[in-house]
């Protein structure tokens, strides 16, 4: 399966044919649709045939492989039969925003000098827990971040090789998730002078794109944990 989103988090739709089709989930040869992973939701949207019908697409998942994306449809919806064209449409909002969040968290990761233990992203806010004895400055770290998105840093995917990531173990530090192996190569997320390391989620072009957000949350979770939420600023 072709996934489109690794080079393009901006296609909100393509042209695409069933492959497979049951009440547990569709595949097709190439999607926009990202599955959920790396404290990043899946996907939803709409699969729209020729004929005009429309299949709601209420979440999506990893399969079996490094590139095998499961289109999970609406309780009851009619299903595709395989060999069916079929455009392939995101929800765009709720993407863009996760987006969005998504690259603020890296943000986030650069701005505190800390092991990142695990990580969410929900709708309009999203959250990074790191192994931290010292509690953080809310309104310090809520400086940073914004100056860091005013800067409007480029942000761009790129890719590396299975041996070059092993080389530098020190690209795995997000989320406490190793990315996804075994096709040979790994895929890194730079934002220029900010941070790289390896990630498989989707992100804006530039920081600036974030927009304002508050850090509206620092709680202690356990004695060595310290957990941090951002939200984009209301208004
Ligand atoms: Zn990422």
């Amino acid at each position: 399966m072709e996934l489109l989103f690794q080079d393009d988090a901006y296609a909100r739709s393509c042209e695409a044919t069933v492959v497979a089709a049951a009440a547990e989930g569709i595949r097709l040869d190439r999607t926009v649709f990202y599955p959920m992973g790396g404290g990043q939701p899946g996907d939803s949207g709409v699969l729209r045939l020729a004929d005009g019908s429309a299949i709601a697409i209420v979440d999506t998942r990893k399969g079996a492989g490094p590139d095998d994306v499961v289109h999970l449809p609406a309780e009851g919806a009619p299903l595709p039969p395989v060999g069916a064209r079929v455009t392939a449409e995101i929800d765009w909002e709720r993407r863009y925003a996760h987006m969005r969040i998504h690259t603020c968290l890296h943000l986030l990761c650069a701005a505190v000098d800390g092991p990142v233990t695990g990580g969410q992203i929900g709708a309009g806010r999203g959250r990074l827990d790191f192994d931290l004895p010292e509690t953080l400055d809310k309104a310090a770290l809520g400086e940073a971040l914004n100056r860091l998105i005013a800067e409007d840093h480029p942000v761009r995917p790129r890719w590396i090789s299975d041996a070059e990531m092993d080389a530098q173990p020190g690209l795995v530090k997000t989320m406490s998730v190793t990315p996804p192996r075994g096709t040979g190569r790994v895929r890194l997320l730079e934002i220029e002078g900010v941070d790289l390391q390896a990630c498989g989620g989707t992100h804006v072009a530039h920081t600036g794109e974030i927009g304002a957000v508050d850090v509206v949350k620092v709680e202690k979770k356990g004695r060595h944990n310290r957990r941090v939420v951002v939200a984009f600023r209301e208004g």
